[in-house]
């Protein structure tokens, strides 16, 4: 028979509920709540707040208010405020009854603001140490990659600042500042720019990528990832024009710091095989697993068909090279900025050679390049094509994709915010939530098998007791049987005292 809800008037006040009971036993949340101590939150911003005022909105809650925006992927924040009330497990998390007044979504930004990405940065390190502490992170093997982030900003925000346009936009003498003192920092800290000439007045950290046949503004996040359990260990998010290359050290000390641990192996793409990449490896006595970028643009089109460097031969004790035809290419100049050497063969040689179409399409004749470390690097490059680096370079691939992809639920190919040092604090988010999800999927196993304990225990308690009834069983029949015996030994004992004629019947 079909039932019917019947239209009636709505419950207005429910007594007995109790919002722990609702949120079920493996909901997500609850694990996280179970594992992360947000009350570090407290120390870390204490000297951020006054001792006068109005009482803030405590820190605990809003880190927690801003790990549910990232974690579901909520649009906005006041889209986030406006869900809290309707989402029990949310109010569990946070610690709300059905009645806490909910705070103002301007509460999240005045937050970050007020905290610095600095904050943001030191819960990543707590979640990289709980990691550790859990054994989850081997330190040594770290593999490298990065990815562009849009920026949250139109590519028609963007001016040239080399044009007139610059004298007609009324900001411009505000950007042009701003530009000046980007371009202090980058340079400082070793970025590169390529793309200076061109700003965006919504969002000048980005810089304009072309990616996918696309120009769009855009930030690059870079990324080392533990070999164990794909564990983050470092993160930088930059303008989208730094090259990833440049970018390798810094991991490996990010890295290194995080986790304590001194790093062995570094396995990337061939954008971080430069020479000096290389060589920076070399020098820190680490591994460099990387193809190298020399070999990757051998085949363009100019060097197609022409002998490869390998067919010269260098010959150290004169220090010069002897071509395919039996010539010698003799030390030339000394490139600084490069550090490499310039060998040349003598141009009579090579006009006069029958190889020469083959050999170069140079009209003065064939040069080579060395660097001034070259013995160092061929020790790193004989490393890096090892049996053992080929294996590790096909897992990389794998792994960092899938390090990347399951970054894309939380929207991180998107930047929520403008500006890099809010860009930074949303991968931080980003990153944290992924190994926060790797000690959930790690940690709770051990914890399934400590939940396993109590049925071993339940089956010994039901074992003992089937035995302790068998055992009473066995007692009273032995006490049935004594009985019995007593029983007739008394009978037959009363019998031999009878004179009566009954006896043996
Ligand atoms: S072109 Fe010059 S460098 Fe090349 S093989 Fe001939 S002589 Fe040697």
């Amino acid at each position: 028979m079909m039932g019917h809800h019947p239209p009636g008037q709505e419950t207005l006040f429910y007594a007995n509920i109790i919002l722990e009971e609702r949120v079920r036993k493996n909901h997500p949340l609850r694990r996280i709540n179970e594992l992360i101590d947000f009350e570090f939150i407290y120390k870390e911003v204490k000297d951020k707040y006054g001792s006068k005022g109005n009482v803030s909105i405590p820190p605990s809650v809003i880190l927690k208010l801003m790990l549910l925006l990232v974690f579901y992927n909520v649009r906005s924040e006041r889209e986030l405020m406006e869900t809290v009330p309707e989402r029990i497990d949310w109010l569990w998390f946070l610690g709300y009854n059905f009645d806490t007044v909910i705070p103002d979504h301007s509460v999240l930004s005045k937050a970050r603001k007020r905290w610095g990405q600095e904050t943001f940065k030191s819960f990543f390190e707590r979640i990289v140490f709980q990691c550790l502490q859990a054994g989850l992170v081997d330190g040594k093997k770290i593999f490298m990659d990065a990815s562009l982030i849009d920026a949250d900003a139109s590519t028609n925000s963007v001016i040239d600042s080399e044009s007139l346009k610059r004298y007609l936009h009324h900001g411009y003498q505000e950007l042009e500042k701003r530009l000046e003192e980007k371009q202090g920092e980058t340079s400082k800290s070793g970025d590169h720019k390529v793309n200076s000439r061109y700003i965006s007045s919504t969002d000048p950290d980005a810089s304009i990528v072309r990616y996918g046949g696309k120009s769009k503004l855009r930030y690059k996040t870079h990324r080392a990832v533990d070999s164990l359990c794909e564990v983050i260990t470092a993160v930088e998010v930059t303008a989208g024009a730094v090259d990833e290359g440049h970018k390798m050290l810094p991991l490996i000390e990010i890295n290194e710091a995080n986790t304590g641990i001194k790093v062995d192996t570094v396995v990337a793409d061939s954008k971080y095989g430069t020479k000096e990449n290389f060589l920076t490896c070399n020098d820190k006595g680490i591994n460099g697993h990387m193809p190298i970028l020399k070999n990757s643009s051998a085949n363009t089109a100019s060097r197609k068909g022409i002998f490869s460097e390998e067919k010269f031969i260098y010959d150290k004790q004169t220090d010069s090279f002897n071509c395919p035809a039996g010539n010698v290419l003799k030390r030339r100049t000394l490139h600084e900025n490069k550090q490499n050497i310039e060998y040349a063969a003598s141009r009579k040689d090579c006009s006069s050679c029958l190889l020469k179409s083959q050999c170069t399409n140079c009209k003065t004749g064939r040069s080579l390049q060395r660097h001034v470390r070259q013995d160092d690097l061929n020790g790193m490059f004989a490393a890096a094509q090892t049996s053992q680096a080929k294996r590790d370079i096909k897992t990389r691939q794998h792994l960092m994709e899938r390090s990347f992809a399951r970054s894309v639920r939380f929207n991180f190919d998107r930047s929520r915010w403008r500006g890099l040092w809010k860009v930074n604090i949303q991968e931080y988010l980003v990153s944290t939530i992924q190994n926060i999800q790797t000690l959930i999927w790690n940690v709770t196993k051990p914890k399934t098998k400590t939940l396993a304990l109590p049925c071993v225990h339940e089956a010994s308690k039901r074992f003992t007791a089937v035995l302790s009834s068998v055992r009473t069983s066995l007692t009273l029949l032995y006490i049935q049987m004594a009985q019995d015996s007593i029983r007739n030994l008394f009978s037959t004992f009363l019998c031999h005292l009878c004179f009566e004629d009954c006896y043996g019947v």
